[in-house]
Parts: C-alpha cells; sequence; structure tokens
C-alpha cells in the first residue's frame, strides 16, 4: 500500500507524514478572534498544539483583545473617516518606515512580547500560505521561524531575544483603506460574507517601485482589539505587484 507523501511543518520545519497534521489545518488567525476559514495545513499537530499553548493563550489575555472577545457582536465604533481620497502608501508607511514611529509606551500593546509573537506567527504563516516555500528562505521568515520554534521549545530566554528584535509599526488604518480604494466595513463585510474571518490581514509592498523590481513586503493586520499594525515580511519581490487581499482566496 503506498504512503501518502511527507509534509513539511513551516514552524517546526520538518517533514512528518500527513496524518500528523490537523485535518482541516491550523487556524492563521485564532478561532477566538472569529476565524474560522483563514487556515494552513503546513503546521504540524505537536506545533499546533505549542503555539495555542505559547502565543495564541497570551494574545488573547492581551488587554485590548480580551476586551474584544468579551465584547464579540458588537462593533467597534468609530467607524470610517477616510476622506476618500485616493493616498499612496508611500506616504502612509514613510512615516514609520525605519524608525518604528519612535513612541514608546509601555502600555502599548504593540510593544508587548506576547503580542508581536502572536502578530508574527500570524504574518508569518499567511505570508508562507500567499508566498509559497520560496518565502520560507526568505531572511524575515527564517527569523520569525526561529523566533516561534524558541517560543515553542520554552527557551524564553532566546525567544525574548528574538521578540525584541521584532518592530510592529502603527498604522492609520483608514488612510490605509482610502489607498485600497474600500472603506473597512467592505473588508470586514467581505470577510463576513465568505465566513472567513472578522479580521483583515493584507500582504502590501512597502514602498511604489517598477514593475518587478523588489522592496520590503509587509503583513498589514486590523485585529479586533489590538492598533491596526503592520510587520515586515521580506524584502524580495515573490512577484507581488499590488496589494492583495488574503482570505477571499481561501
Ligand atoms: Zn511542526
Amino acid at each position: 500500500m503506498p504512503t501518502a507523501p511527507d509534509r513539511l511543518c513551516i514552524i517546526c520545519n520538518r517533514r512528518k507524514p500527513a496524518p500528523q497534521f490537523e485535518r482541516k489545518g491550523e487556524h492563521i488567525v485564532p478561532r477566538f478572534l472569529g476565524n474560522r476559514r483563514l487556515r494552513t495545513p503546513f503546521v504540524c499537530r505537536a506545533c499546533n498544539g505549542a503555539l495555542g499553548g505559547t502565543v495564541d493563550l497570551a494574545l488573547k489575555s492581551a488587554p485590548g483583545v480580551a476586551a474584544a472577545c468579551f465584547n464579540r457582536g458588537v462593533g467597534r465604533g468609530g467607524g470610517d473617516r477616510s476622506s476618500g481620497q485616493p493616498v499612496r502608501l508611500s506616504s502612509i508607511f514613510g512615516e514609520y518606515y525605519g524608525d518604528g514611529g519612535g513612541r514608546d509606551r509601555s502600555d502599548d500593546p504593540l510593544k508587548n512580547p506576547a503580542v508581536k509573537g502572536a502578530v508574527l506567527k500570524i504574518a508569518y504563516e499567511s505570508a508562507h500560505l500567499r508566498l509559497g516555500d520560496a518565502y520560507l528562505a526568505d531572511p524575515a521568515a527564517v527569523a520569525a521561524r526561529e523566533m516561534l520554534s524558541a517560543l515553542i521549545n520554552k527557551d524564553k530566554e532566546r525567544a525574548c531575544g528574538l521578540i525584541d528584535a521584532v518592530e510592529l509599526y502603527a498604522i492609520d488604518i483608514s488612510a490605509f483603506h482610502a489607498a485600497m480604494r474600500a472603506p473597512r466595513s467592505d473588508f470586514v463585510k467581505r470577510a463576513i460574507a465568505g465566513k472567513s474571518c472578522l479580521n483583515s490581514i493584507w500582504i502590501v509592498p512597502l514602498k511604489p517601485r517598477p514593475a518587478g523590481g523588489s522592496g520590503p513586503l509587509a503583513v498589514v493586520t486590523d485585529i479586533e482589539g489590538l492598533p491596526p499594525s503592520y510587520i515586515l515580511i521580506g524584502e524580495s519581490p515573490y512577484g507581488i505587484n499590488a496589494a492583495e487581499l488574503i482570505f477571499p482566496k481561501l
């Protein structure tokens, strides 16, 4: 009887037989944030369990996220204040790119190591799902994988050192949506219609560049309970020339 081909786990970086993976895949954005369909088949059961007990648990405990979970079903309020004017991505990111915005508030969730680890996990898995195995060799992907492995192996000192080196950049999400020429409510409606997720995740080139040219890529996350933010995920082109929404493709 032929055996099923082995599958690569992108967290422990080992090939394992298919039965050692969750049948329906691992939730990229945790279920407690409303995600049903955005999953990856490339995380083994052992790593999935370990991530659930570390980064996912830490995210669930973060103050803003805990409140959002408690208030599920209630809108975030505030609405979209975008002017409807197209905004160049460079003008949105330029202010933050390079120095992280300079703020250093201890109550800033984006400085919280647990939140950073959780968002990095979401960015790493969604980037791999969209960009394929070529992404795994990218220095940003290697760093993310090492950090997640250290967390899973309970090597806290190493994990904290690696997480410290990660910067989460705050983003003006209404300006971002204006640049994408659609308000947040449109994305949320599509997500709900697709039963995928109440949260937005995008992969975007950070700066305009010539066709085929390379430049930094980022995952933009608009996760309930957290400030909208982005994380750098790579430096190579991967054939991405325009912003692309991930979840409707699944
Ligand atoms: Zn694994």
